[in-house]
């Protein structure tokens, strides 16, 4: 990795992944220690009397960092490699076999320079994101165009992108057409179309057009340093797994020793004593766990998912039921007015002119479509005076000393609001309701897209195993509708926010190992409660705070493929657990039957360990990615012991 000679602070956090090289002094002491084991061999030493001194200066030199690490680690109360090897090391040397211990410090110094190459390599593939950014922008203040550097700019900026370019900030574009490469942070392979409006990313690539791009998000707090931010976070924030790993490390010193203990009493054979000392120490699981958790992260990074920490990931691998939300999760959140529906004698502009006053201040996909209408047909819109949103039922707001109240039926009905005039509108269009001074004036029908990829991931969530739920703040009519077209296993409509919430506790009181995905405001609570809370990445920022995972393109798929990473990865830890286990096991009983000698020993020891490690590195590779499954409904019957759905719970709720 080339380092560069940028020293801005942001920067500079950004590179705390840091990458070591081997370093020469490493690679020259294992050229002398073999050296050394070379001319213990050939017996040159012997010349200056009874004692092997090619050895004993092999063992010297090469195992004076082995015990540095060794002390560091019995202070810390850990077992590692080299701690083990150590003993190893002084035993043979106390049973005169220095030329058995000079083989051994050989051994350990080339695992520990082909271990450190593995996982620095991992963390390269990390740090390697951080290079996607640009360091030099073109920025124009006041009309004239300037080169600052990256670290310079501040929001509100506009940074001019050209063709090829990296983008150096979030933001939107304001003016311009391209298309932008955008795998490096979404994972999508396709290039993304951006006219002014549309948002763009740190670390993209510029493809076709110059863009002019105002900066929303700088440095850190764009969602290409959240992924660095996350991975870096992730390999610091222990998986439980990892502790299991370390604590089972802790034990196999016992098991070490005990066995040992055991050996000599029955054997009195202090080599098969030594051997065995040796090779019950081998741990593969304390060694290649934070590896295998530090490739599954920062591959699901370059997927574009998001993970907050190894514990979440281990969680995922577990997941036998998603609940997913609707709105802006199962479709695209991009709403547009289809009908316009008064009754009495209010007209189609007034209808759609009250509503969007309302909406003004909403954040909610419904009002974006609501106010693009309003601003469709033209005119001025007030601001009302007052405002206030209740999640998952609509707003209220006060313009002129009059209520606008707009929302679910449900929501109406709670007002007071006599809502008997609305004709149900044919087909499947989700309704929004509108009062004006406590006098219903009609309904604005709205339609949704379902994501392109949804009905794809929900089969591959089934085929899976996985347990597939719908739930939605939306009328019942259009949530059977959607749930059926996806093959969700169950759905449940009209909830508020805390009954969302009040479904996923009741889930993971039953055991269930719950993941929920959603995007809005109303969805935060469920979020926090699953066993694993996942936001897509244009959901509200409550929703991306509060959430474990955040999905940066919004791709369903990729939320398969996290899933799949997750559970790779705990087969793999899995794999070096039993590994681990029978290397040891399997180990220990040749060494006391004395069919391994403590060279033998140290060399299965180190072999295995290095075997776990490389296990792990596989995780590193990307996979196979998510295919397509035409085969819908194969997968493993449903599981519905989960209480049935209400059939409408709205108009109870007044
Ligand atoms: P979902 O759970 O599917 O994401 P929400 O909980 O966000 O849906 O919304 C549920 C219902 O509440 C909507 O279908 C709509 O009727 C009503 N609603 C919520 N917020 C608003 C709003 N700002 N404007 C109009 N209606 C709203
Ligand atoms: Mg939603």
């Amino acid at each position: 990795m080339t380092r560069r000679a940028d020293h801005s602070p942001d920067r500079e956090r950004l590179e705390t992944v840091a990458v070591h090289p081997v370093e020469p002094m490493d690679l020259l002491r294992i050229g002398f220690v073999a050296l050394c084991g070379l001319g213990s061999l050939l017996e040159i030493g012997r010349a200056f009397g009874r004692i092997d001194v090619a050895a004993v200066a092999g063992v010297v030199v090469g195992g004076y960092p082995i015990a540095e690490e060794a002390f560091s680690a019995l202070a810390g109360r850990r077992m590692t490699m080299e701690l083990s090897m150590a003993i190893a090391i002084v035993a043979a040397c106390a049973i005169g076999e220095v030329s058995t211990a000079v083989v051994i410090v050989l051994f350990v110094l080339v695992a520990e320079v082909l271990e450190h190459m593995t996982v620095s390599r991992g963390r390269r593939a990390i740090a390697e994101l951080v290079n996607l950014l640009p360091e030099i922008a073109t920025v124009d203040r006041n009309g004239a165009l300037r080169e600052v550097r990256v670290a310079e700019l501040e929001v509100g900026d506009t940074v001019v992108v050209k063709p090829g370019a990296r983008l150096p900030v979030d933001g939107f574009v304001v003016s311009g057409r391209s298309s932008v490469d955008q795998s490096s942070v979404t994972g999508e392979s396709m290039p993304a179309e951006k006219i002014p409006g549309a948002a763009v990313f740190a670390g993209t690539i510029n493809q076709t057009g110059a863009l002019e791009v105002r900066a929303t998000r700088i440095g850190r707090a764009t969602a290409f340093g959240k992924i660095i931010e996350s991975v870096e976070h992730a390999e610091q924030s222990r998986a439980p797994i990892q502790r299991i790993a370390d604590k089972l490390a802790a034990y196999l010193v016992y098991f070490a020793l005990g066995s040992a203990g055991l050996t000599f009493i029955v054997t009195h054979d202090i080599r098969s004593t030594i051997s065995v000392i040796i090779v019950a120490g081998a741990c593969g699981i304390a060694a290649g766990t934070p590896l295998a958790i530090l490739g599954a992260v920062g591959l699901a990074a370059r997927k574009g998912a998001i993970i907050k920490g190894g514990r979440h990931l281990e969680i995922l691998g577990h997941v036998d039921t998603v609940i997913l939300d609707k709105t802006g999760t199962l479709t695209l959140g991009a709403p547009t007015v289809v009908a316009v529906r008064p009754c009495g004698a209010t007209t189609s502009r007034t209808l759609i002119e009250r509503a969007a006053i309302a909406e003004r201040p909403s954040e909610h996909p419904l009002a974006r479509a609501i106010l693009e209408k309003a601003r469709a047909l033209g005119g001025e819109l007030l601001v009302p005076d007052e405002f206030q949103s209740t999640p998952g039922g609509g707003v209220v707001a006060k313009v002129d000393g009059v209520e606008i109240v707009v929302g679910s039926a449900a929501f109406l009905a709670e007002r007071r609001i006599d809502t008997r005039a609305h004709r149900p509108a044919p087909g499947h269009d989700s309704e929004v309701f509108v009062a004006d001074a406590q006098r219903f004036i009609g309904t604005v029908a709205v339609a949704d897209v379902l994501r392109p990829e949804a009905i794809q991931a929900v089969d591959a969530l089934r085929a899976m195993g996985m347990q597939t739920m719908l739930l939605t703040g939306d009328a019942e009519g259009i949530a059977r509708t959607v749930g059926a077209r996806l093959g969700v296993g169950e759905v449940a409509a009209e909830l508020l926010p805390d009954e969302k919430l009040a479904r996923v506790r009741a889930l993971v009181c039953e055991g269930k190992v719950v993941a929920m995905v959603g995007d809005g405001i109303n969805d935060a609570p469920a979020l926090a409660q699953a066993s694993v809370g996942i936001a897509m990445g244009s959901g509200t920022a409550l929703a991306r705070e509060t959430a474990d995972v955040v999905l940066l393109g919004d791709d369903l798929l990729t939320l398969v493929e996290t899933f799949r990473i997750a559970r790779r990865c705990r087969r793999i830890i899995a794999q070096n657990f039993r590994g681990t286990l029978f290397v040891d096991g399997a180990g220990v009983l040749l060494a006391a039957y004395g069919l391994l000698n403590p060279l033998l020993a140290a060399f299965v020891h180190v072999a295995s360990e290095l075997v776990f490690v490389l296990n792990s590195a596989r995780l590193l590779h990307a996979g196979p990615s998510v295919s397509a499954r035409p085969s819908r409904g194969t997968g493993s019957p449903m599981r519905t012991d989960c209480p049935k759905v209400r059939d409408s719970m709205g108009a109870a709720s007044s």
